[in-house]
């Protein structure tokens, strides 16, 4: 079904599709995949699984870029970033990014809210620390270049055609959406 849907998202123009939670089937599975259609795709990683069992590794993280793929952060630990304390919005948006950045020796300014969970502060924060944009899981179309980039979710339930129809559901025309990006979050084990 995740082959059948990333067909459909292949004829789609502007669409954007990332992948949270730095599971090993980003690597094994889906980055092959976005490959063979000449897809672009983004990982949003945890730093604080890396390297555990049914996650990402290290080398992993290596593979990805070299093929092309951008490495984004999810964060170190998965909390939702709402309400976090000052010692959990270092840890999840300042240390988890640092460690990823030693990893792969690039900036990351991308980030990904876990849950896509986020409130008035913890948007401030990313701001403050220099991100350029902040993924959530909002379900609207998003707009290129915006600080926050909505994306709808995509789990182990949807088909083509329900993807399809939640496009649409978000209430654009179908000529704008060439102008517009969409962002797609698969969550196949979240
Ligand atoms: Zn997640």
């Amino acid at each position: 079904m995740f082959n059948d849907i990333l067909d459909v998202l292949v004829t789609v123009p502007g669409v954007r599709i990332s992948f949270d939670d730095g599971n090993d089937s980003d690597a094994q599975s889906a980055a092959p995949a976005l490959l063979e259609r000449e897809l672009a795709g983004t990982f949003y990683v945890l730093a604080g699984r890396l390297g555990s069992a049914g996650s990402v590794s290290r080398r992993d993280l290596s593979a990805l870029l070299a093929a092309g793929f951008s490495i984004g952060t999810h964060g170190m630990h998965h909390l939702p970033w709402k309400k976090l304390g000052a010692a959990a919005v270092e840890r999840e948006m300042v240390t988890a990014r640092r460690e990823l950045e030693d990893i792969t020796g690039r900036a990351i300014t991308s980030a990904a809210t876990p849950f896509g969970r986020y409130d008035r502060a913890s948007l401030a924060s990313l701001r403050r620390f220099g991100y350029s944009e902040v993924c959530t899981s909002d379900r609207r179309l998003a707009v290129p270049g915006s600080f926050l980039q909505h994306r709808f979710s995509v789990t182990s339930t949807d088909t083509p055609d329900s993807v399809l129809r939640a496009i649409v559901a978000a209430g654009q025309p179908h000529y704008r959406l060439a102008k517009v990006s969409i962002g797609l979050a698969k969550r196949w084990l979240a």
